[in-house]
């Protein structure tokens, strides 16, 4: 094999050649190697998705161990939002790590931490005042905004919706809707949470003030406000299958909660950080949510994750009732600010829109010929394509994995989600050129085509 790593690899980051490039069948040798030996050494039940072993990634590709260059349509998750080693986080990081990289903000704090803390309470929904308290997950996030939410309501019960997804704790598996492969095998489950029906239009035609009349219905008869800490719903629904609410859904159920004392609890830990076009999803369905939990994107892919919220709420739980050892760590925090500096100053809430332009505009466009895209739906960079059966519209998770398959086998990462395995879902990261996208979609079509 006449080509080597270590010309595409030197530069990392942006400076990698922003190209698809195929140079083995995957996975190559080198990542077969590597890849061998994670099925020796690490469990099982931590599976992956594109059979490579990942040696460089910036712009919008990842390159791996056989030199294989690869279009990025996931951003590992909706993480990598500024793009793999933007130089701000890269310099913020190298400076913080050198200075130190670890005191526990519990015993000896630091201002990045704090630093961090005021960004968020300005950049979230709200001109209300604010508090912010950090962790490193965002499952452990959605914990903490329930601990809080319980703490000052002094009320037990939470509800979640269907489709939602919070996480693999033992709580957030409670909150999370899809057995398989989040929950099976993994209970007994927190108790004192309850499901609610959400509001997803292209399955349910509900309009979104009928939607939430049923689900306040439920909420009522079956938990009962008074017992009714938080709810907890992500604005859209990324696992679930990138599920976009009718209009109107959102504020109706805000407004009974305001009604009722009930903490709003917003899981923007998919959607948040410019991915939908705004810094938060939230700001397009109307509602400031009376917490916001936080992760993915707002560190470049080092652990952090935030509660953002009201602050006589955040300030409801005693000295010493939230925190850990790692949360808000120093390094996190410095790629954080950097981060967060560049969603501003670099446009990027602007660059997911011009972003989604082009995914919305190419997969309406396959759609149009091919019906069995039943669905386009999403804000910003965050576009998904529901697969159905033409005429029942039942859902087509085999052709939603065939179709991923073949991306990947052709260079293109792209990722499945929804309750029914039936959706491809575009998480870019916004530093990915229209070149590269365009040809990233060029192979979705291709691989749609043959499948
Ligand atoms: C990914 C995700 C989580 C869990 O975040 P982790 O960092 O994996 O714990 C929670 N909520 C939503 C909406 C997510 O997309």
């Amino acid at each position: 094999m006449s080509v080597t790593v270590d010309d595409t690899v030197a530069a990392g980051g942006p400076g990698l050649p922003q190209r698809r490039r195929l140079v083995t069948a995957l996975p190559g040798p080198a990542s077969q190697a590597i890849l061998a030996r994670k099925s020796d050494a690490v469990a099982a039940g931590v599976a992956h998705t594109v059979p490579i072993a990942a040696v460089a990634a910036g712009g919008g590709v990842v390159v791996d161990a056989d030199g294989n260059s690869l279009i990025d349509l996931g951003s590992g998750i909706a993480v990598t939002t500024v793009g793999n080693g933007h130089p701000k986080v890269v310099a913020a990081v190298q400076e913080q790590v050198a200075r130190f990289s670890h005191t526990c903000f519990m015993i000896s704090p630091y201002e990045g931490y704090i630093a961090v803390a005021e960004a968020l309470n300005r950049l979230t929904p709200g001109d209300h005042a604010k508090k912010t308290a950090l962790f490193n997950s965002g499952a452990e996030a959605v914990e903490n905004a329930v601990k809080i939410a319980r703490s000052a309501t002094g009320r037990p019960a939470v509800v979640a919706f269907d489709h939602g997804y919070h996480g693999r704790t033992n709580l957030t598996m409670a909150l999370t809707a899809k057995a398989m492969p989040y929950k099976r095998g993994f209970g007994p489950f927190a108790p004192e949470v309850y499901r609610a029906p959400g509001s997803y239009p292209f399955r349910d035609a509900l309009s979104g003030v009928d939607a939430a009349a049923r689900a306040i219905t439920l909420i009522e008869k079956q938990v009962g406000a008074e017992s009714l800490a938080a709810i907890v719903i992500e604005p859209i629904q990324g696992e679930g299958g990138f599920i976009v609410p009718a209009d109107g859904f959102l504020p109706a159920l805000a407004d009974w909660c305001r009604a009722n004392g009930v903490v709003f609890v917003a899981d923007e830990v998919q959607t948040g950080f410019a991915r939908t076009g705004t810094m938060f999803a939230s700001e397009q369905f109307g509602v400031v949510p009376d917490l916001v939990a936080t992760a993915k994107g707002i560190a470049a892919g080092f652990p952090l994750s935030a509660v953002t919220g009201r602050a006589e709420l955040m300030d409801a739980a005693h000295p010493g009732g939230l925190g850990g050892t790692y949360g808000g760590n120093p390094v996190a925090c410095a790629a954080a600010l950097a981060a967060l500096d560049v969603y501003e100053t670099e446009n990027l809430p602007g660059r997911a829109v011009a972003i989604g332009e082009i995914l919305a505009g190419r997969l309406t466009g396959i759609q149009s010929t091919d019906p069995r895209l039943g669905d386009v739906r999403g804000r910003g960079a965050m576009v998904a394509a529901e697969f159905v059966h033409p005429g029942t519209g039942a859902p087509d998770a085999a052709l939603a994995a065939a179709v991923a398959r073949a991306c990947i086998a052709d260079g293109v990462i792209v990722l499945t989600c929804g309750t029914f395995g039936n959706v491809l879902r575009f998480l870019p990261p916004l530093s990915i050129d229209d070149a590269l996208l365009h040809e990233g979609l060029d192979v979705v079509a291709a691989s749609l085509a043959a499948a």
